[in-house]
């Protein structure tokens, strides 16, 4: 199968190559056509699986259908996790016109608020310092626009004792026309009882 195959246009199709990216992943052909139907996931994946274009591709397209300012949300556990993806949005989707920003503790809070400022599309962060934005960034709300929700590495996110600050979080973003995606490399009881909390009617995908 080839990244058209899985029903992405042109423009993602062209990136992938670009980034030599030949075929999809499996994690990629099994999650992309169920999220460009508008499927909530739980991707059972580890990094190194390609999950971040498994998650990354089908937002981007839906965002080219419907440009939209503070249109997604990734939550990931470490810094290095949030720039890998950071990345990896600019090159599938920089030369489409998509903003992402990057938020993550030990930088400053006053930078990143004016990175905020300018209303990127794309939001990667760990939860503590998203939860500091809401909290403190004066006029910063994703009450209105978030379209998409992604809990990566969901299994660390929680054992990082991150808990407090997701459920924070999803009391903070729309409920209602939200689609969300859930990977986590294990199914503990904690990542099972944020899937129930966060996800409906997902389909899981396991590779
Ligand atoms: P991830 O599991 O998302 O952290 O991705 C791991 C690495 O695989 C990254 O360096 C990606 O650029 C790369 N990658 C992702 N998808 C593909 C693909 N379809 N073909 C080749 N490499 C890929």
């Amino acid at each position: 199968k080839t990244f058209h195959d899985l029903g992405l246009v042109d423009a993602l199709c062209e990136n992938c190559e670009k980034l030599g990216w030949k075929k999809p992943s499996k994690i990629q052909a099994e999650a992309i056509p169920l999220a460009l139907e508008g499927r909530d996931i739980i991707g059972l994946a580890e990094t190194g699986s390609g999950k971040t274009g498994a998650f990354a591709l089908p937002i981007l397209q839906a965002l080219l259908e419907t440009p939209t300012r503070l249109f997604a949300l990734i939550l990931t556990p470490t810094r290095e996790l949030a720039y890998q993806i950071g990345e990896q949005f600019d090159k599938l989707g920089g030369s489409l016109g998509v903003k992402t920003c990057v938020l993550v503790g030990g930088m400053d809070m006053v930078e990143q608020s004016v990175l905020l400022g300018k209303m990127p599309h794309i939001i990667v962060a760990t939860p503590g310092r998203l939860m500091d934005h809401l909290q403190n960034t004066k006029g910063f709300t994703l009450k209105r626009s978030l379209k998409y929700l992604v809990m990566d590495e969901a299994d660390r996110i929680l054992n990082m004792d991150f808990e407090k600050e997701v459920n924070q979080i999803l009391a903070n973003i729309p409920r209602e026309g939200r689609r969300n995606m859930l990977f986590s490399a294990t199914m503990t009881k904690k990542v099972v009882k944020l899937q129930r909390a966060s996800l409906s009617d997902p389909v899981k995908v396991e590779v």
